[in-house]
This record gives structure tokens, C-alpha cells and sequence, in this order.
């Protein structure tokens, strides 16, 4: 797509923006409530008119073209199925409507159902479906045509979590065996992060970096993809560039903290006011260091536990994560440093200092 736009009245849903994406590709497009993720799944479908630009489909402008002769199928996370049709005459249903012939119809419905494990469901109707299965028969629904690209909006949003762990290692096999392109929206981070090949970090109707997952949680280019990507989230803390040099920055942090950054700054950027921005696994536990707290709340996932520190001076709460193992006591005061390498700082446009 090439500088694709959406504005509804006076509001920028979709700034102009340009995205290729490989055939056979996993793209999973993440960012907050109302960055207008879902407005451009609907341009690239085809359901939503764009006020700009140009959509492409292996080359051809598509833009004028009709949603159904795209040759893309959308699964939403509002399943709606026909609840007077089985399991099998649901999927066949996309079929029969583009008359397919009676064997050609029941080969691809048996693929589909194979595909997602429907085959002993094929004569219920969803009223006797669990939610994930109801969800993977709107899938085999949806794939039944063969698309060549899956739009697929937030489509395990409705399911608890177990289920919703059991579909994303579906969807990653399932694309390992379609081989078609998909474009997956998600709040959801392991979604993201686990099934991507690249993700699109939005914000404000802005793409603002596309990249492969690690790429994006190691160097996010702005303050928005810091704060998109990664759980528990990045510290962002204010700070003030206190001295630049060959090796990097010291940043004044409050409390009259210094903490080093292997950053590049010209000299005149010294006094400038930036956020610093810290992932809570490169806290390094160090009585003497910059950054610490009483410990507010401790969480013990298993193989890891995360300690919520009620910084004071500005700084907010700091998260800081520690070995499974650790015993640690609330109110209990922790202190950590960081590798200058591992800090990033963002200026006041939230743009990364280039390392
Ligand atoms: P969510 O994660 O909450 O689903 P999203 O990132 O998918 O959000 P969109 O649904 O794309 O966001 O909406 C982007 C913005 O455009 C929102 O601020 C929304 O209110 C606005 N918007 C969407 N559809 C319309 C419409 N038909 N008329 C006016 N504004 C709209």
C-alpha cells in the first residue's frame, strides 16, 4: 500500500502511510485502543474506503476493486456463525455461494476441517461449541475460498485464556501449513511477539516502526513502540542530559541520580529533558546504584518474579525483574544499575538517541 489514509470528518484515523508486505508473510499489527489498527485492516480489505492512496494485491491496484474479488477472507473476533447451519454447512457456505461444484465443495470443506481439527464436529451446530472451537470453525470458514492473504481482527479476543494460548499455536501451524499471508491486529503481546515475522507498531494513525519482533523489543525507534512492545513494560523515567562525550551520555535522573548511556549526543544537546527507558530483566541488583525503592508489589510468575518499586522524586514505579527464587519482603529496599548499553534514551519528540 502506498500512502493509504483514512479520515473520518476532521479525525486522521490513518495518517498517509506505506507498508509492503511479502507474500507468505505474518504481520501482526499492534498498538493502543484507537491507534486505528482495525481501520487499516478494513482499507486493505476493502469494507472501508480510503481518502487516500493505493492498496496492491501481487501488483494490482485494488484500490476501486470489491472487497469479494480481492481474493482475501477476514475472520473477526465477533465469530458470527449461521446458528441453523452445522459445522460443515457453515464452511460451505462461502462455497456454495460461488457455486462450486458438490465434490470440489466437500474436498476443500474436509481440508479445512482437517486443518483445524473440526473433523469430529462437522455435524453439530454452534450452539454445541465451545468458544474455541466455534472460532476455529469461522476460520476454516474463512480459508475454506483459499485465500492467497488472512485478515484476522483481534480473532482471540473472546476466548479465555487457555483457549486463546491453544489458537496462537494453531495460527503459527496453521500458517506453516497455508503458507498464506497474514495480517493479524492484537493487543495481545505474546500474540505479537510469538506468531510475527514483522510487527507494525501504530500509534495515532501513525505506523511509527515496522520490524522483526526482538529487533523492535532490543531498539525501538520511538517512546510509542518502547511503550508497545514488551510485558511488564518498559521504565520510562524523565531525565536530563547532564554531560555527552566520545563513549556516550550521563543522564541527571531525579533525585540527582547519574546513570550512563552508550547513546550518541552532540554536545549542544546537554540540559536537554529526556525519558530514559529501562527493560525491568537489565535491572542489576546493586546496593549503590542509581535506581531503587521500597518494594510496593511482588509478583512470583515461576521461573521469574518481577518487583514493583515505589520510586521516589518523579521517577513513578520501576519494575525490576529477579529470579524465580528470590526471597524478597514488601517494603523491603532494592537498588539496581544498568549497563550503559542496555539503557535507551528518547528526546522530547520521542524519537531514539542513535546508539
Ligand atoms: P481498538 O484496538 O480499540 O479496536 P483500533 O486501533 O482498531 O482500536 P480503529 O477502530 O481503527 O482503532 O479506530 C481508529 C480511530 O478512528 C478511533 O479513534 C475511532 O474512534 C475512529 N473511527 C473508526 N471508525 C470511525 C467511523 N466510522 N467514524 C468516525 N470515527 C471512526
Amino acid at each position: 500500500m502506498t500512502q493509504l489514509s483514512k479520515r473520518f470528518d476532521t479525525f486522521d484515523a490513518l495518517c498517509p502511510s506505506d507498508l509492503e508486505i511479502a507474500e507468505g508473510e505474518f504481520v501482526v499489527i499492534v498498538g493502543p485502543s484507537g491507534c486505528g489498527k482495525s481501520t487499516l485492516l478494513r482499507l486493505i480489505a476493502g469494507l472501508e474506503e480510503p481518502s487516500g492512496g493505493q492498496v496492491f494485491i501481487d501488483g494490482r491496484d485494488v484500490t476501486d476493486v470489491a472487497p469479494a474479488q480481492r481474493g482475501l477472507a477476514m475472520v473477526f473476533q465477533s465469530y458470527a456463525l449461521y446458528p441453523h447451519l452445522t459445522v460443515e454447512e457453515n464452511i460451505a457456505f462461502p462455497l456454495k455461494v460461488q457455486r462450486f461444484g458438490k465434490t470440489e465443495v466437500r474436498a476443500r470443506v474436509a481440508a479445512a476441517a482437517e486443518a483445524l481439527d473440526l473433523a469430529p464436529l462437522l455435524k453439530r451446530r454452534p450452539a454445541a461449541l465451545s468458544g474455541g472451537q466455534r472460532q476455529r470453525v469461522s476460520i476454516a470458514r474463512a480459508i475454506v475460498r483459499e485465500p492467497r492473504v488472512l485478515l484476522l481482527d483481534e480473532p482471540l479476543s473472546n476466548l479465555d485464556a487457555e483457549l486463546r494460548v491453544r489458537m496462537r499455536h494453531e495460527f503459527a501451524r496453521l500458517h506453516g501449513r497455508l503458507g498464506a499471508t497474514m495480517i493479524y491486529v492484537t493487543h495481545d503481546q505474546l500474540e505479537a511477539m510469538t506468531l510475527a515475522n514483522r510487527i507494525v507498531v501504530m500509534s495515532e494513525g501513525r505506523i511509527e516502526q515496522v520490524g522483526a519482533p526482538l529487533e523492535l523489543y532490543a531498539a525501538p525507534a520511538t517512546l510509542a513502540v518502547a511503550r508497545a512492545i514488551g510485558s511488564p513494560g518498559m521504565n520510562l523515567i524523565p531525565a536530563i542530559i547532564d554531560a555527552a562525550d566520545e563513549q556516550g551520555v550521563t543522564l541527571r535522573l531525579p533525585e540527582d541520580k547519574t546513570l550512563r548511556a552508550h547513546v550518541r549526543a552532540a554536545a549542544d544537546r546537554v540540559g536537554e529533558p529526556v525519558t530514559v527507558g529501562l527493560r525491568p530483566e537489565h535491572l542489576v541488583a546493586d546496593a549503590e546504584g542509581p535506581l531503587g525503592g521500597e518494594v510496593e508489589l511482588f509478583e512470583r510468575l515461576g521461573p521469574l518474579s518481577f518487583a514493583h518499586l515505589g520510586a521516589r522524586g518523579g521517577i513513578g514505579t520501576v519494575v525490576a525483574q529477579l529470579p524465580g527464587d528470590r526471597q524478597v519482603t514488601l517494603g523491603e529496599t532494592l537498588r539496581f544499575s544498568l549497563p550503559p548499553s542496555q539503557v535507551h534514551v528518547f528526546d522530547a519528540q520521542g524519537q531514539a538517541l542513535a546508539r
